[in-house]
């Protein structure tokens, strides 16, 4: 009897081991696989390094010689920096003030501010080469700042600008038009909203669609919706992607709180489509087609911009392989799959990165362009993935509104952008669009190159991100020579320059000139000497080395140069 009793307890912890093994430890270890060796793909860590990273600023010396360089080569940085300033200063006058008016009441201006250089520089930076912020007017493809001067957009509206600023004008225009009949009447729909709904189904290939005021709603109610549906918890991001602020789609840095519910896994890796497959708690996948330029890393700011290392470049083929892939996967095991075209929609493809990749999702945000310039967030889903209520149980709804959503002067824009959209001339300018863009592309590249100078140009289609050629710690300067020759970017640099499609031949090559122009001088003045050995991986220990000089002394101080000590 007592053998019996023995067998049966062995049996049992036999099987509450191999439970555990299976069910527990096999999944744990499979994620722990399929996370991104990055900080980016190790939310948790990277929010606690972010808290004990210090701050320390260079002082106006060492602000020239951050990697040691010699003393003529500094002297000549110092110049040239000084110069730029007192053409920042005649030129930026009015902007610079009308930003420095602002500054006080406007957080996000000073957060923009900061983080356009790395923090060592930063101060430095903001004290003297001040460009402004304040417009007065767009023409064409050019920005007229508050001084009168004409700068060539590359910033894209932060990718609102597909069609040109013409374009949009015309449909605000229809807006205000249109919708002061009505006033902000709310909660009732103007007529061309079915239009849109059809055409936004047509676009996508989906059965419904809702309306909401930015991108970052529409990826709430996406992934909302398909936790509804399927009664599962997770979502699944990739490392590096940005779906909007929302705190369940920023696990990481900038999110002060942990998300527990959401798991990043690494970008184009058979191991997360192990974790996909096996687990059945999964409630959706998100993609940023944009990610197809560079996997796994977040979008290429110059405040990060520590070394020469940052690399972008699509493979369309791989990229697309790995979606049919994901697709399957999500498939096969009940997982929504959810595209965030907030930023390719309308702009890869009249179908956005479905068409352009190939692979048909479940539920597509769109956002940025398509009401012609006003605010916007939409969800175009499945028909069994958008319903809000079950007809079975009454009280089990999926809750989302929101009082501006279908806005009368919105949708009135959004008519005025999807007529014109469908319309021959705007069809004509996706014709061969990543062909001539690639053909572009290479050409600049090329040019570069037989000009010796250390940058090339990677893009996806109509949005460019620069890579730096040499391990240099100055390269975010180039921004401050592109600016002084005219052309605009957002306060996130040269990783991510925006062009519309409707841009012309004769503004592209002033573009390119420009381009040209702004490296050779930031080349002669010395930005881009690199001691010998010096490598991408001798600056980051370089700095690492001082960041941890600075946490030691635990100073908010300035760190200077070794002539000056
Ligand atoms: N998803 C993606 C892919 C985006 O690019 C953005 C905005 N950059 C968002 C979501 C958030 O959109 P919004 O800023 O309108 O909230």
């Amino acid at each position: 009897m007592a053998a019996c009793v023995n067998t049966l307890i062995d049996c049992l912890i036999g099987a509450a081991a191999l439970w555990l093994l299976w069910f527990r430890i096999i999944p744990r270890v499979e994620l722990s696989l399929a996370k991104h060796r990055s900080l980016a793909g190790h939310s948790r860590w990277s929010r606690r390094l972010a808290r004990i990273l210090p701050a320390y600023e260079y002082d106006a010396q060492r602000f020239f010689d951050a990697d040691g360089a010699p003393a003529e080569i500094a002297a000549r940085r110092q110049a040239a920096f000084a110069q730029l300033a007192d053409l920042y200063r005649r030129r930026f006058a009015r902007s610079a003030a009308l930003t420095d008016a602002a500054m006080p009441y406007l957080s996000d201006l000073q957060f923009t501010a900061r983080y356009r250089v790395p923090f060592q520089f930063s101060r430095h930076v903001r004290e003297h080469l001040k460009g402004g912020s304040f417009v007065t007017r767009t023409h064409g493809n050019r920005i007229i700042d508050a001084d009168g001067n004409e700068l060539f957009d590359l910033t894209g509206s932060y990718g609102v600008n597909v069609l040109g600023h013409d374009f949009y004008k015309e449909c605000m225009l229809r807006a205000t038009e249109a919708g002061s009949a009505v006033g902000p009447l709310l909660g009732s729909y103007l007529p061309p909203t079915i239009e849109n709904a059809r055409r936004l189904c047509a676009i996508s290939g989906l059965d419904q669609v809702s309306f909401h005021m930015s991108g970052t709603e529409a990826v709430m109610q996406a992934v909302r919706l398909a936790r509804y549906h399927n009664r599962r918890r997770y979502l699944v991001r990739f490392c590096g992607a940005y779906h909007g602020w929302w705190g369940d789609v920023q696990p990481g840095v900038g999110n002060p709180v942990p998300a527990p519910d959401t798991l990043t896994l690494e970008d184009m890796s058979a191991a997360s489509l192990r974790v996909l497959r096996r687990r059945r708690d999964i409630s959706c996948v998100l993609v940023n087609p944009v990610q197809s330029m560079h996997p796994n890393r977040a979008a290429p700011g110059d405040s990060a911009l520590l070394d020469g290392a940052r690399r972008a470049g699509v493979d369309r083929e791989a990229y697309g392989a790995w979606l049919k892939q994901l697709r399957a996967v999500c498939s096969e095991r009940g997982i929504a799959l959810i595209f965030d075209e907030v930023f390719t929609g309308f702009r890869l493809a009249p179908g956005g990165a479905q068409e352009y990749f190939g692979v048909r999702a479940d539920l597509v945000t769109y956002g940025k362009t398509v009401a012609g310039g006003l605010p916007i967030g939409v969800l175009c889903g499945r028909a069994a993935l958008m319903a809000r209520f079950r007809a079975d149980h009454p009280a089990d709804v999926c809750f989302a509104r929101g009082t501006f959503n279908a806005h009368p002067y919105v949708m009135a824009a959004m008519d005025a952008f999807l007529t014109r959209f469908a319309g021959e001339p705007v069809r004509a300018l996706y014709r061969d669009l990543d062909a001539t863009w690639n053909r572009r592309v290479a050409a600049l590249n090329a040019r570069l190159q037989s000009q010796g100078l250390p940058l090339r140009v990677s893009n996806l289609s109509t949005i460019w991100s620069i890579d730096y050629l040499v391990p240099s710690r100055y390269n975010w300067m180039l921004q401050y020579y592109l600016r002084a020759h005219g052309l605009a970017l957002s306060w996130v640099g040269t990783g991510r320059l925006i062009f519309n499609l409707a841009y012309t031949t004769d503004d592209y090559e002033a573009v390119v000139e420009r381009l040209q122009a702004a490296a050779t001088e930031m080349q002669r003045d010395g930005w881009w000497w690199v001691a010998p050995g010096q490598s991408n991986r001798s600056v980051r220990k370089a700095i690492t080395a001082e960041l941890f000089q600075a946490w030691c002394s635990g100073l908010i101080g300035s760190i200077s140069s070794p002539r000056n000590r």
